[in-house]
């Protein structure tokens, strides 16, 4: 399908030294005082105008915005595929492309979108702002400037990043690998299981040792996505009653369990007794941890390794975004049994350490 863009009106668009899309989703960054003074999401237009700077890049700069701009709460798979789509139509037109994207759920979005684009060999980042681009204070500017730089970085004549990442605060992070840490400062996310990218200072700096090896696949994407999943966090005194309640949900196909530590969940006969009918059922159910670093190991202790034994999957280091968004893709892509099981505990996109 050809997309309709609105062209920013750039230095030097006729020699541009790569072509920028930008996506409009919504989010703080393009937000507006209502009348009640809570923020709602605004147009594109309210972006330009407080970034002129945009018009100094020597790039051609195409923006694309959804005509019902959303606060990321409300962000749902239709509107990934959306996303989806859009950079698929505009790939071939393109080097590189920014989401701008509410903070909330931008670590599930980026998520999603790293295992929809399959075969990506071009930037796709997702930022966005703690504060509006009309608020004299806003990290707006920073953040939307310096996601450009790198979605128009080449090296011999080659895209220097081919994944999707979130940046934010002077940091470009995987997409798969970051978590939203932080409400009221500027550095709202963070990566803890993996390196950042890049970091920005007076140069871009590029950690090129931790990229995405370079795929040879053709890029295409997937939109078929499944949502008959659910994240099961447990806590001390959880009952049995509410883990039942949720492995008996119908038509369920995978359950995100998140555990204490290392992959610990209690061993009471109330808890494990569900989990075990939900697994005998078809349920898949995978294994994260709660802490915002480390990995699970199933089986280092006790508490584990009952887990193990009731055939629910650990999940390595993957986030809790990255393990239920890549169940969601999964599931979609129709994938069950042994396969589905070893894609999951495997690297698809560099969401988690094939290390033991
Ligand atoms: N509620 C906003 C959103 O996620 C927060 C933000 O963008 O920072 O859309």
């Amino acid at each position: 399908m050809k997309l309709k863009y609105h062209r920013i009106n750039t230095a030097a668009p006729d020699k541009a030294d790569a072509s920028v899309l930008i996506i409009y989703t919504g989010g703080t960054v393009g937000m507006v005082l209502d009348h009640n003074k809570s923020l709602i999401p605004f147009d594109f237009q309210l972006i330009m105008n407080h970034v002129p700077t945009l018009s100094r890049f020597n790039l051609i700069l195409n923006v694309i915005a959804f005509e019902d701009p959303v606060d990321s709460s409300n962000i749902q798979p239709d509107h990934w595929v959306k996303i989806a789509q859009i950079i698929k139509d505009g790939y071939d037109e393109h080097d590189g492309f920014i989401v701008l994207h509410g903070t909330d759920t931008m670590a599930y979005s980026a998520s999603a979108l790293s295992f929809m684009l399959e075969g990506l060999k071009k930037p796709v980042i997702f930022t966005g702002a703690q504060l509006p681009v009309s608020f004299p204070r806003s990290d707006a500017p920073e953040n939307i400037i310096t996601s450009i730089e790198v979605a128009a970085a080449k090296k011999n004549g080659i895209s220097v990043i081919q994944e999707v990442c979130v940046y934010f605060d002077y940091l470009l992070l995987r997409g798969n690998r970051s978590k939203k840490v932080e409400s009221q400062h500027f550095n709202a996310f963070r990566s803890e299981n993996y390196p950042s990218l890049a970091e920005a200072g007076i140069n871009i700096e590029y950690h090129e040792q931790f990229f995405l090896p370079e795929t040879d696949k053709t890029f295409g994407i997937t939109t078929n996505i499944c949502d008959e999943v659910a994240i099961l966090k447990l806590f001390p005194g959880i009952s049995g009653n509410v883990v039942e309640g949720i492995t008996n949900i119908h038509g369920l196909k995978g359950i995100v369990l998140e555990t204490f530590g290392s992959g610990n969940a209690p061993t009471a006969i109330e808890i494990m007794r569900p989990l075990r009918k939900a697994v005998e059922k078809g349920i898949v159910i995978l294994n994260v941890s709660q802490c915002v670093g480390g990995k699970v190991t199933q089986g280092a202790y006790e508490t584990s390794r009952l887990l193990s034994e009731i055939g629910v999957i650990g999940g390595k280091d993957m986030t809790t975004e990255a393990a239920i968004t890549k169940m969601m893709y999964l599931f979609g892509k129709g994938l069950s049994g042994e396969a589905l099981r070893s894609s999951l505990v495997s690297s698809l996109r560099g969401e988690l350490s094939d290390r033991k």
